[in-house]
Formats: structure tokens, C-alpha cells, sequence
């Protein structure tokens, strides 16, 4: 780490840190009594803090962002260049690197079409959402607005995407919600729900859904919104047929298929978006994180033409356009990065990395599995994996929450970031998550799974 800030000027951050800023996800009053932890620098997989420790990243930023690793001199440099020619500008007006990027980006989407852009996952749902309901005015009378969403599915933060979420530790408090989004069960095989009497557990959930359907009235429900691995619900990939019934019940019913691919898309599943491992033919299509792995802010709402069409085909109609704009979706700095990530991401051939490191990083936590019983489950695609902790291999009780934080506390202790999710659940599962940059190592993956090692002897 270079030491351009001398220790005065650190403690000076430190205080304005603890004095100022409302940090994300925390409570404060034990933050008061703790050292804030700066990080000041980061290069490839690693970030300094502010006493010059050493941390390996094993969750891209914390939340499954940083692709392509820290310090990438060509992204901050596509920026810098794009912003001095033209850093801004709004409305219908093209850009260079807004167009370019689309192009390049629909190039890896075979059957998408158009690009609206936005700045987050949660205001790239809103819009899908939006779109929905404006398709049910345009075409239905209103009728087919219900937007399903799936248990232990995250789609973001406002209150719509809350609305469509189904994690009940992060709605908690903050209803009434949003009428009109619909529940529909999680699809986690070692969680199967207790009416699953045997069989294919992928079609059963899958059928779990359109029950759902039938239940509110097909003719009322619009869309169909789900992750292609569940990500902070705890690293669900879904089961052997699951997406392939979803398909068809989609089809069936004439309901738009919305795929959240704002943890999964860009590279992190090994494949350039998580719904291409199931062969999966989506309507729309959100992502943000790993499109510029945080160097700019950038979401994209991609549909199909036929999506699209729905919005242009009557142009006598003053009302028969997507009456929505962001205005930071029209800042050039997000495609300028997002351009130059997927160019690294295809030059240095990090699908194949990630499809590789994804396999030793499954084979190190099975291996681990085997040696610690609190591991109940082990569970990833690519380079984004979880091992679920229980307190019983045959009650599948799981583990104590303390107890699991504690290890992700050891591992950072050990140098090592790691996730956890599904805090505070009573009765859900807690799943220990690991999503490296796509540019991880096999001396990085060992690392990460030794430090896990380590700490789930000391802590089990
Ligand atoms: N969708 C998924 C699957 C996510 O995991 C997240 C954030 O973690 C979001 C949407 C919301 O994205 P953002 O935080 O950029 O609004």
C-alpha cells in the first residue's frame, strides 16, 4: 500500500468517518466502541485498510461487485477520457459509450434487444416493474398487473422492490408495501418445504408456482420475477428442472419472465448471465454490479424487441411510450466502464477462469464438508458458492448466528473477507458466501477456504 496519507491525516478520517457518515447494514451504538475499518487502497483481489492490513477479497466489494478486480488502470483511464469530452448529458440524446456499450453488451444477450439504462439494481427493477404494469394498462385493461416474486429472492431496496422481495429479515418494519406483488415459494432442495413428498423436487417447485398462478388468476398476473441463483437468500441454485418448467409455465400463462441478474450477470457464474446456464429465454433482463465492477454506476433494464414494440407500436397515441427517465442514466462514466470491463473480462478469458476456480473453490468447500459436520450443505455456480451452516446434520436446525458471524469475524481476522447471509432469520438457513473477482487464483481460492478451515475449528 503506498503511504500517501501519514497517520494525522488518518486519524482525521477515522473521526469523520465515526462523527459523520451513516453507514450501510449496521447498527451504530457497538460501532461507536469499535475502530472503523477504511479502506484506503486496493489492487487484483486485495484491499488495504487504513493500518495497512492486508485483506483478501473473497466478496467482490463486499456485495458481489468488483469483477474484474481493484486498481484497473484502463477503467479508470476509459473514464477520465470519456469524462472530459462529455461527461453528461439527458433525455433521448445517444452517446458514444452508451451506444457502444448496448451493442456490445446485446452481442452476449442472443434473442434482447434494447438497453434502457439506470444507475442500480433496485431502480432497474423499479423500472421492469414499471413497464409490467404500463404493458397490463396498454394491453389488458389493467388487468394482468400482479408481478410474482419467490421466497428468499432480493431484488433491491425501495419500497416497490421490497414489496417484491422475499427476504422477511429485510422487510421487516418497513410496510405497508406496495399492492400487487405475490409470493411464490423458494425452490432450495435441502430446504424443501414439508408438503414435498419425493420426486423431482425442480418440477415440484416449479409447479409450486403455478399454483400460485391459478390461484390469483392468470389473467391478473403480468410477470414472473426471479433470480437464477438466489443470492443474499442464501446462495440457492435451483434444482435439477426447475427453470425449464418455469419456461413453460410462463409461456403457458402469457407472463413476462423478468430476470434479476444483478448479482449473477457479467461473468460471475461463468457464463456471461446466470439464466444461459438453464437455457432460459427471458422478456427482461435487470444488472448492475458486476457491469462495471464498481468503477462507475451503471444498471441496465435490457428487453426484447417484442417488449420494446409494445411501447412504439401506436404512435398516434400521445400516452404509448415508457414515460420514465434517470438522470444519471444518462452519465457517460457508467457504459465508458462498462465497456472496458467486458473487454478485460473477454481478453483475459475470465468465464473460463472463473468456470475454473469456480470448480476448485466447490471442491475445496466439499472436501471441508467432509471434515466439518456444521457444514449441512455446499452449494455454487462459477465463482459464487455458499456452505450452509447447521447446528444438526439431521435436524438441519441451523447454526447459531453468533456463531456464524464469529467465523466470518475470524476469517477477517485471518485477512480474509468473507459473506454471510440471512441474518437473523429464526429458522432459516445460515450460509457462509464466497464470490471472488473473477480473476481469483488457485493459491487465492485456498486461501479463502484455509482461513475458513481455520476458523470453523476454532469457532465449532
Ligand atoms: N437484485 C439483487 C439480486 C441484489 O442482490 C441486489 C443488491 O444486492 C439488488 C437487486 C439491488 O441492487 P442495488 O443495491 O444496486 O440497488
Amino acid at each position: 500500500m503506498d503511504g500517501a496519507l501519514n497517520e494525522n491525516d488518518i486519524s482525521h478520517v477515522v473521526e469523520a468517518d465515526r462523527a459523520h457518515v451513516w453507514h450501510h447494514l449496521i447498527q451504530h451504538k457497538p460501532f461507536e466502541t469499535t475502530d472503523p475499518r477504511i479502506i484506503i487502497e486496493g489492487k487484483g483481489m486485495r484491499v488495504w485498510d487504513q493500518k495497512g492490513k492486508e485483506h483478501l477479497d473473497a466478496v467482490s466489494g463486499g456485495v458481489w461487485t468488483v469483477n474484474v478486480g481493484y486498481g484497473r488502470e484502463s477503467i479508470a483511464k476509459a473514464v477520465y477520457d470519456q469524462l472530459i469530452k462529455l461527461n453528461y448529458f439527458a433525455g433521448s440524446a445517444g452517446s458514444i459509450p452508451g451506444a457502444l456499450f448496448s451493442e456490445k453488451l446485446l452481442d452476449k444477450m442472443p434473442g434482447m434487444s434494447r438497453v434502457y439504462y439506470c444507475n442500480s439494481g433496485s431502480e432497474a427493477n423499479e423500472k421492469a416493474f414499471k413497464m409490467v404494469r404500463q404493458i397490463a394498462h396498454k394491453r389488458y385493461g389493467g388487468k394482468k398487473h400482479k408481478i410474482l416474486y419467490r421466497h428468499r429472492d432480493y431484488h433491491g431496496t425501495t419500497i416497490s422492490c421490497l414489496s417484491a422481495g422475499g427476504q422477511e429479515e429485510r422487510n421487516a418494519q418497513y410496510g405497508p408495501y406496495t399492492p400487487g406483488f405475490i409470493e411464490v415459494p423458494h425452490c432450495l432442495e435441502y430446504r424443501a418445504q414439508p408438503d414435498f413428498t419425493g420426486g423431482n423436487y425442480g418440477e415440484w417447485a416449479a409447479n409450486q408456482i403455478e399454483e400460485v398462478i391459478l390461484r390469483e388468476g392468470p389473467d391478473t398476473v403480468g410477470a414472473l420475477c426471479l433470480e437464477p441463483v438466489t443470492a443474499g437468500g442464501g446462495v440457492i441454485t435451483p434444482p435439477e428442472g426447475y427453470w425449464e418448467r418455469v419456461q413453460e409455465i410462463c409461456k403457458k400463462y402469457d407472463i413476462l419472465l423478468h430476470i434479476d441478474e444483478v448479482v449473477c450477470g457479467v461473468g460471475r457464474t461463468g457464463v456471461w448471465f446466470g439464466y444461459q446456464n438453464y437455457g432460459v429465454k427471458p422478456d427482461m433482463v435487470t444488472m448492475a454490479k458486476g457491469v462495471a465492477s464498481g468503477y462507475a454506476a451503471i444498471a441496465c433494464l435490457v428487453t426484447t424487441e417484442e417488449v420494446f414494440e409494445m411501447f412504439k407500436d401506436d404512435a398516434s397515441d400521445p400516452m404509448n411510450y415508457f414515460r420514465d427517465i434517470s438522470t444519471f442514466g444518462g452519465c457517460t462514466a457508467g457504459p465508458a466502464a462498462a465497456l472496458e470491463n467486458m473487454r478485460i473480462i473477454e481478453d483475459e478469458n475470465l468465464l473460463d477462469n472463473t468456470l475454473a476456480m469456480g470448480e476448485r473453490m466447490m471442491g475445496n468447500l466439499h472436501a471441508l464438508a467432509e471434515k466439518h459436520a456444521v457444514i449441512g450443505d455446499v452449494r455454487g455456480k462459477g465463482l459464487f458458492c455458499g456452505a450452509e451452516l447447521v447446528a444438526s446434520r439431521d435436524t438441519r436446525e441451523p447454526a447459531d448466528e453468533k456463531k456464524v458471524q464469529a467465523v466470518v469475524g475470524d476469517c477477517m481476522a485471518q485477512g480474509v473477507v468473507i459473506g454471510a447471509t440471512n441474518r437473523s432469520v429464526p429458522g432459516y438457513n445460515n450460509t457462509l458466501c464466497f464470490s471472488p473477482a473473477l480473476i481469483a487464483t488457485a493459491d487465492d481460492i485456498d486461501q479463502i477456504t484455509d482461513a475458513v478451515d481455520q476458523a470453523l475449528g476454532r469457532v465449532f
